[in-house]
């Protein structure tokens, strides 16, 4: 069966890489060939970097009102268009439609947000420094951005960072995950329609060729990353050779606190969304749920029995809670966990192996599966598995909690469910990750919040979006000024 080739958008031109190698994107869901990417090459990011540059120049002079003009446009076309991003990106990455939609939303409330510059860019200034002397710094963008994106949130992750670069005045070279490339290219059909100047948004399309033709290039200034713990670092390293800025956001293994007064019957919608929505394949996913004291048994009980109840099918349908994961090849790791977990003397009380899905024999299915008396050594409490797959570590008190999220390498996201605002407290000011939920599974910033952990979840010191992105994006200069 032939299946369309995603093509590269290179200086407002639809543009196919001179590469001869080749990926196949899949429909999860029915483990289907839907289209093929090739690879691009150093020479394709050359081609993308030279005409970013290029724009650069008039675009920099363009006042930041006017750029932020285009993402007004861009936002209308957005919500014109949100129904079909959603449906590529379930129909690529298998996600439940609803939770499309949603990260769709979260990808418009960055462009909404970024719509800010006219303040949020501002620098500042003091009268009289000295004797007639006054001072003042204002923010300027530095050039050539680049952006390399894992395949969990297609849509939402690159305009974490997109909107910002380019309403200060920076352009931008995209490179989205090699198995999910058709929401973007969805994306920019829509950034084409509605005039960017060429330029100055541009996506090349690959893998680690095309990652590391732009970490070498001299004419990127700065990289935003978001994927797995080891990229990360190799990114962050990388950038470190060549005196890039970055920002690179890694993996992570959180972990869902219950205390024994948490309102479970209004928890538990949450905690199941924490645990198996994205089938788990989310960087702010719960994988360690710890029942504190004594409410043990009832958490574990009354938490397996809920994700029995889970529906899992193709996303594209309204009812399903829960899709396959991203690939054959991730399940097969998924289920790797599974078996490692079992022999490693955790009590598999949940078994999602060996799931059948109606209709579709081929999807890279896992069904939800839970593991009691996990212990904190075991590799299922340590390692991120990116499924749906959940270790209950049973802890005695808060002090057991803290020391549990502490000494995971991993710093991203924590949670706690309890009615104690005090017990709240102490858990949020002791724990090391940087987003914290209260009777909330997933703590996800909003746009205007940053959004980023800590440990070995981020290499840099300014997140995705919120305001301090604006730093990240332009250089202060300050001018210290007399006139005689
Ligand atoms: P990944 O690290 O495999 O890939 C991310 C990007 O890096 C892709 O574009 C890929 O092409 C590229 N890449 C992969 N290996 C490379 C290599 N050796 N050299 C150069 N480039 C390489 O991550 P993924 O599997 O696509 O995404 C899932 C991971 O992302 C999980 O670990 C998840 O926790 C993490 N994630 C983190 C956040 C966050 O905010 N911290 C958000 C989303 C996802």
């Amino acid at each position: 069966m032939s299946v369309p080739l995603i093509k590269n958008y290179i200086d407002g031109e639809w543009a196919k890489s001179d590469s001869t190698v080749f990926g196949d994107v899949y429909n999860p869901a029915r483990g289907e060939k839907i289209a093929a990417v090739a690879y691009g090459t150093a020479a394709d990011v050359d081609r993308a970097v030279a005409a970013a540059k290029e724009a650069f120049t008039f675009w920099r002079e363009t006042p930041p009102l006017t750029r932020a003009r285009y993402l007004f446009r861009l936002k209308e076309a957005f919500e014109e268009n949100f129904e079909d991003i959603a449906e590529v990106l379930t129909t690529e990455h298998g996600k439940a439609i609803d939770e499309a939609r949603g990260e769709v939303r979260r990808m418009i409330e960055n462009v909404e947000h970024a719509t800010g510059v006219t303040t949020l860019m501002c620098g500042y200034t003091l009268e009289d420094i000295a004797k007639n002397i006054d001072c003042y710094g204002h923010r300027q963008p530095l050039g050539v951005f680049g952006c390399i994106a894992p395949y969990n949130f297609p849509a939402m992750v690159p305009w974490w960072f997109l909107p910002y670069a380019v309403v200060t005045g920076n352009t931008f070279v995209l490179k989205p995950s090699e198995q999910v490339p058709m929401t973007q290219t969805k994306i920019m059909e829509i950034v084409d329609e509605v005039g960017f100047p060429e330029g100055v948004i541009n996506m090349v399309h690959g893998s680690k060729d095309v990652v590391n033709a732009m970490l070498a290039h001299p004419d990127i200034e700065g990289i935003s990353f978001v994927g797995s713990t080891p990229t990360a670092r190799h990114i962050y390293r990388e950038c470190g050779n060549t005196g890039k800025r970055v920002q690179a956001l890694g993996g992570a293994k959180n972990i869902v606190a219950v205390m024994s007064d948490a309102d479970l019957e209004q928890g538990m919608p949450s905690l199941l969304t924490s645990f198996f929505g994205c089938t788990g394949q989310r960087c702010l996913s719960g994988s360690v749920l710890v029942p504190v004291g004594d409410a043990a048994d009832r958490v574990v009980e009354q938490f397996a029995a809920a994700a029995k109840t889970v529906s899992i099918g193709d996303g594209i349908d309204e009812q399903t809670f829960m899709g396959p994961l991203i690939s054959n090849a991730h399940r097969e790791r998924v289920l790797g966990y599974i078996a490692k977990g079992i022999e490693e003397g955790a009590n598999l009380i949940l078994d999602g192996r060996g799931i059948e899905v109606d209709g579709y024999p081929n999807g890279f299915f896992v069904g939800p599966t839970v593991f009691d008396n996990v212990t904190p050594d075991m590799t299922i409490a340590r390692e991120e598995i990116f499924g749906p797959v959940v270790s209950i570590v049973r802890a005695p008190d808060m002090d057991a909690v803290v020391d549990l999220i502490n000494s995971r390498g991993f710093a991203n996201a924590a949670c706690i469910y309890t009615a104690s605002g005090a017990v709240a407290r102490e858990f949020k000011y002791r724990v090391k990750p940087a987003m914290i939920g209260v009777n909330i599974g997933i703590a996800a910033p909003m746009s205007f919040f940053p959004f980023g952990g800590a440990g070995n979840s981020m290499f840099g010191d300014i997140k995705g979006h919120g305001q301090e992105i604006f730093q990240f994006y332009t250089d202060m200069k300050v001018v210290i000024e007399r006139w005689y």
